[in-house]
């Protein structure tokens, strides 16, 4: 088997972004980009801050473009999910897929995401795009003059609720805590209290999203008192309650943080030699298409100087 000179694990705009960079500088490279691939701009069905698409662009067709330039470099693909990695610079690595194929290679990007963390509602699936979303920055636009609702108490919770309050009329804020549980540093927290729009809501949790088509109200109930409401106003429901990055399959293989990211030591370079990380599998904080796409491009440079390195 020959062994290619980069693989990268993740079809996301990290590993699409990469794949571009790696190929057209004739590193042979191989895309296993998970099933189906695409990551989160799969779920995404309008992109209006990627720059180049002045008229916007849905998630899956900035996806697949990506996809497309790659191959047009002759990077090949792999609709597989990586299910095991050993082996080191020396004796390359070997990656497994849940299709049962092997792979061998000089380098590896990991590019494999994160998952928004969902609250598990079956409302929640049916209206996911359809006023459900993880992501204000996203699509808080769609939401002037309007009620949302942010569920969450840490820094994102506070961040995508004044975030919000650019756009929408109301603001609620369901935190499943008291006001002392709240997650978020003081700043963040006084930066969100000083809005006028955001309406704090304590010992809140949802039980479900009403709508058939669109969002067009919460049914939450008081944990404390068990009394229970439905929040006819809200058009839109983001969640801000965490994510978890795609490394389940790495841990014996590299070095993670407490919370599952992989460790970069400096820009993309893991703890192992080699090894390559971009896009939201190292950053919790910005989780942009946009980052994620210049944090692949780094991570290609990076492999192409390690490969030079190691000829
Ligand atoms: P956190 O893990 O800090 O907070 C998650 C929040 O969601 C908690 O309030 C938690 O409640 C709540 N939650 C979790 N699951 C549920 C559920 N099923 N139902 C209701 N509520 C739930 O995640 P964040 O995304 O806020 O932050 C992640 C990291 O990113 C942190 O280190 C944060 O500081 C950082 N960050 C920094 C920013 C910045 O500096 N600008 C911006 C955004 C994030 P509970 O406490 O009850 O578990």
């Amino acid at each position: 088997m020959e062994a290619y000179d980069c693989i990268i694990l993740g079809g996301g705009p990290a590993g699409m972004t990469a794949a571009i960079y790696t190929s057209r500088s004739f590193i042979k490279t191989l895309v296993i980009a998970g099933n189906p691939s695409g990551g989160q701009l799969l779920q995404t069905s309008d992109v209006e801050n990627f720059p180049g698409f002045f008229q916007g662009i849905s998630g899956p067709e900035l996806i697949s473009n990506m996809r497309n330039q790659a191959e047009k470099f002759e990077a090949e693909f792999v609709d597989s999910n990586a299910i095991d990695i050993s082996g080191s610079k020396e004796e390359n690595f070997k990656v497994k897929t849940d299709s049962g194929k092997e792979y061998e290679g000089r380098s590896i990007i990991i590019a494999t995401g994160a998952s928004a963390r969902w609250l598990g509602l079956e409302s929640e699936q049916k209206l996911r795009g359809k006023g459900v979303s993880a992501c204000a920055t996203c699509d808080g636009y769609f939401f002037r003059d309007k009620t949302v609702a942010v569920v969450g108490g840490g820094d994102s919770a506070m961040e995508e609720s004044t975030f919000l309050t650019k756009f929408a009329d109301k603001v609620y804020v369901l935190v499943r805590k008291s006001k002392d549980g709240l997650r978020a540093s003081k700043i963040m927290q006084k930066k969100a209290f000083d809005k006028e729009k955001i309406q704090f809501m304590f010992n809140t949790e949802v039980l479900e999203i009403l709508g058939e088509n669109k969002v067009s109200g919460l049914k939450v109930v008081n944990n404390q008192t068990k009394e229970e409401n439905t929040l006819e106003d809200v058009e839109g429901l983001f969640l801000a309650i965490g994510h978890i990055p795609n490394t389940d399959f790495l841990r014996n293989f590299i070095e993670l943080d407490h919370k599952g990211y992989i460790k970069v030591t400096e820009e993309t370079k893991t703890t192992k030699p080699g090894v390559f990380a971009a896009g939201d599998v190292i950053d919790f904080k910005y989780r942009q298409a946009v980052t994620a796409a210049g944090m692949g491009c780094e991570a290609a440079i990076d492999v192409s100087r390690f490969l030079e390195e190691h000829a």
